[in-house]
């Protein structure tokens, strides 16, 4: 790890070198899912500032110009990106004009729950590089996941627009949030994606949030998590499609979501800068310790002091991973067990990353050695 002496001797850390721009639009969204993370006593609208953004977005592509990668800008959800349509289309205007000035490349990504009109996810889909829609699985599992706010079903309209989607330019990765009454449905719901042409399935469990906003039954026990994910991973290699799940991925280095070690720089829509994923504002001050920077009003300030925090926290590493097997391709609970905010002694259950993480060394050997017995044979 690169760290530094700082001013009185403090020891900094220069490796925060964020290649992504990731903006929270605002908290406007017209479902009302069983999981939902928002807040639900959200104050006003706000929303991020033209220059803000620019000053952002220039502070990545420097970055960006150094390694010569190009710009990932992506709208998140906090909670439905693609209602701010009018300013998506700005922004990425003033992205593309802002970049090609700098002789930087743009990849654009957003996420969606599916219900927008006809004519936003058209524009969508020809626009982004990548798209991943939330869609629980077939109608009866969908419509009591993830309703309207009047309590109708969403199935239809998520369909019509991954139908639109599919025939744009972006490639779509379908996200399935599993709660305990889904998960033995997994194979099932591998099977309807696969019937609708999915090609790549992100598997969720639910996660805790810290703010307690749904039930905690809805969390699945995690070897059933483990058990049924692993089931419809092998139901969709049999049909060429990928499910995935994010919390284990044992072909790259990985840890937790945090900014700084994903190398982002999210920008929350009421001023701030975020290090955590589940920090989209903070309205009511309760977010203060997951931030890292703010905007003055329309520069990006960093708190290399929080960033510091950031890197020191996540390195130090809880106890019980120390010895793992997983250690460095996990994401060690986050976003329900946080170094930020328990101990490192604090003991989690990590049950399914365990049987995920072993299963998938397990193929990559087995893979291995199939390929080196083709080469010697
Ligand atoms: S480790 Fe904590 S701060 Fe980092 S992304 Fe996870 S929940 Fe957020
Ligand atoms: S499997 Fe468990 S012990 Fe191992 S790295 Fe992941 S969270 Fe830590």
């Amino acid at each position: 790890m690169m760290k530094r002496e700082g001013a009185m001797g403090k020891t900094v850390h220069d490796e925060y070198q964020p290649l992504c721009l990731m903006v929270y639009l605002g908290g406007r969204c017209r479902l009302s899912c069983l999981y939902c993370y928002g807040s639900k006593d959200r104050p006003q609208e706000q929303t991020v500032s033209m220059m803000g953004f620019k000053h952002s977005l220039e502070l990545v592509a420097h970055h960006c110009r150094i390694k010569k990668v190009p710009l990932t800008l992506v709208f998140h959800g906090d909670n439905e990106p693609l209602v701010y349509y009018d300013r998506i289309r700005s922004l990425v205007s003033v992205a593309r004009e802002t970049l090609a000035g700098l002789g930087v490349g743009l990849v654009l990504v957003c996420t969606t729950s599916g219900v927008a009109s006809r004519k936003v996810m058209g524009w969508a889909s020809k626009t982004f590089d990548h798209i991943t829609l939330s869609w629980d699985g077939p109608p009866l599992i969908q419509d009591v996941n993830r309703p309207f706010k009047n309590g109708k079903g969403t199935s239809g309209f998520v369909e019509k627009a991954f139908n639109i989607l599919k025939q744009g330019r972006c490639r779509v990765a379908v996200r399935t949030t599993i709660t305990q009454n889904s998960c033995k449905d997994l194979v099932d719901i591998a099977d309807y994606f696969k019937e609708k042409g999915v090609t790549r399935m992100v598997v969720c469990p639910v996660y805790p949030n810290r703010d307690e906003t749904f039930p905690r039954d809805l969390i699945p026990d995690p070897e059933l998590f483990a058990t049924f994910f692993l089931k419809a991973r092998n139901f969709g290699m049999q049909y060429g499609m990928e499910v995935i799940y994010p919390g284990v991925r044992p072909r790259e280095k990985h840890a937790q979501y945090c900014s700084v070690l994903q190398k982002n720089l999210i920008m929350t829509s009421d001023g701030f800068l975020s290090g955590c994923f589940l920090a989209t504002h903070n309205a009511m001050g309760h977010n203060t310790g997951f931030l890292m920077g703010h905007m003055d009003p329309d520069r990006a300030v960093l708190d290399q002091d929080k960033i510091d925090l950031f890197f020191d926290r996540t390195q130090g590493g809880f106890e019980q991973c120390q010895a793992c097997f997983n250690k460095a391709h996990c994401a060690k609970g986050c976003p329900g067990v946080c170094p930020l905010v328990h101990s490192y002694s604090h003991q989690f259950d990590c049950r399914a990353e365990k049987i995920i993480g072993r299963a998938l060394i397990l193929e990559h050997q087995e893979q291995a050695r199939m390929a080196y017995q083709g080469q010697v044979e």
